[in-house]
């Protein structure tokens, strides 16, 4: 624009005329179109810094996709999403969840930066190994969330904000009491539309009392890749609903002139593979080699988690399933591999809690664990594997002015992300698992 005002004072200077007479009309002109120029830069100055400043300070919404696999964004033509990559910061090859790939555990550590044995929600139902109390989904006690998650985090820093779904956001923990005006019990029948529209509403107050932290969640995709599996056109249906979904929270942004200004941080938990072709493993198999009751199991699938009682060694447990998963007589049984918690590979960060039972069986991409043969049609989807398995890689993509613009950088672990949104607001961070460093190596400097 600058230089276009400046080009277009060209066509004044009179240099096809060589005459004295018109030198101080020459100069008049001259002295006008620089003047009319540097008005005119002043006014765009004006102009853009006054835009620049609708808001008095950064603002970060963080929006989930559940099950929202790395690769659904070309499913369909998902316009929206599009828009974001390329104006924005997208990992090229997507977000490596947490093991396990389950939606509690990540959610829990995108917003904590802490690995699962660190905050606590080590699966979506555990037990208190000396209590015995369960947790559950629906569980709201402080005493199962640790860790400092990010609206805590933001409200110590004495900012606002809010949270329109996320797991652990009604739980009451130092300075946030998941404020009514601000923070939403989870209702999955509320519309998605809905959801977004509150979120829009948060911009209509006056400027200072706009949230610093907004979360946003939607369950889809991950609903129907359980039922159908990642490759059904029902996905492609879904991936088309939340495409359209952040087009309507982008429009309502636009409309009151702050979408370049928010931050838009678009993630998924985990991503989803298929468990068709009868990839089973039934534990039962294992009976000539070790009775394992039903009451030992915490959780069969994809991760085998197994506390026996105190009088039984644990190694012990191990070693004969382990044996009998390599007789070559057990169905699938060299898809499933045994662990005590502290032998597992380090890379998962799974050991390191009293909540997670002593016995860890990982299985193969897409092999399920069951007690006995049902007979069961078993075609569907699956996640919770190995977090190195490709399948359940989501996405990211940061949108916004501390993002550069069209960049891609390489795959990172979700725990990272607490420290990206701290370095955006510019807050005090608790400590946690992700880098110090990391932010600097994605983020534009604040101006
Ligand atoms: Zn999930």
């Amino acid at each position: 624009m600058g230089e276009e005002s400046w080009s277009s004072s060209k066509p004044f200077l009179p240099h096809q005329r060589s005459s004295n007479s018109c030198s101080s009309w020459r100069f008049i002109l001259v002295i006008a179109s620089m003047f009319l120029g540097a008005a005119f830069l002043l006014a765009l100055y004006f102009s853009s810094s006054s835009s620049a400043t609708l808001l008095p300070h950064p603002v970060v919404i963080l929006v989930s996709s559940d099950g929202f696999r790395f690769g659904y964004q070309h499913k369909a033509p998902t316009p929206n999403i599009h828009r974001l990559i390329h104006g924005g910061t997208e990992a090229l090859t997507g977000l490596i969840p947490v093991f396990p790939t389950l939606t509690f555990p990540n959610h829990y550590s995108i917003v904590t930066g802490l690995y699962p044995p660190h905050h606590g929600i080590i699966n979506n139902f555990f037990y208190d190994p000396i209590t015995g109390d369960k947790f559950t989904m629906a569980s709201h006690h402080p005493k199962w969330w640790l860790g400092h998650p990010l609206w805590e985090t933001v409200a110590a820093n004495n900012l606002t904000a809010a949270t329109y779904f996320w797991p652990g956001s009604e739980v009451h923990k130092g300075p946030w009491a998941c404020p009514k005006a601000f923070c939403q019990p989870y209702n999955s029948s509320v519309p998605f539309q809905d959801r977004v529209d509150t979120v829009l509403s948060y911009f209509d107050l006056p400027t200072d009392q706009v949230p610093s932290f907004i979360t946003l969640y939607f369950e889809d995709p991950d609903h129907q890749g359980h039922l159908v599996g990642p490759d059904d056109s029902l996905i492609t249906d879904a991936v088309s609903r939340i495409d359209a979904i952040l087009g309507r929270l982008i429009l309502g942004l636009e409309q009151r002139g702050v979408f370049h200004e928010v931050h838009l941080i678009f993630v998924g938990d985990h991503g989803m593979v298929g468990t068709c072709d009868k990839k089973l493993i039934f534990l039962d198999d294992l009976a000539p080699w070790l009775d394992i009751p039903e009451d030992w199991v915490h959780y069969y699938t994809p991760i085998l988690a197994i506390r026996p009682p105190p009088s039984v060694d644990p190694a012990h447990v191990v070693a004969k399933m382990n044996q009998g998963l390599d007789s070559g007589k057990v169905e699938n049984g060299g898809k499933l591999r045994v662990f005590l918690k502290q032998d597992l590979p380090e890379r998962l960060h799974y050991s390191d809690s009293d909540r997670i039972p002593p016995i860890i069986g990982l299985v193969d991409e897409g092999y399920k664990v069951e007690p006995t043969r049902t007979g069961n049609n078993e075609c569907g989807g699956a996640h919770g594997y190995d977090n190195a398995f490709f399948s359940m890689r989501t996405i990211f993509i940061g949108h916004g002015p501390r993002f550069a613009k069209g960049r891609k950088i390489p795959s990172f672990e979700n725990v990272q992300i607490y420290n990206l949104v701290t370095s955006i607001l510019n807050i005090q961070a608790a400590p946690n698992n992700g880098s110090a460093s990391f932010p600097d190596s994605v983020l534009l400097p604040s101006s």
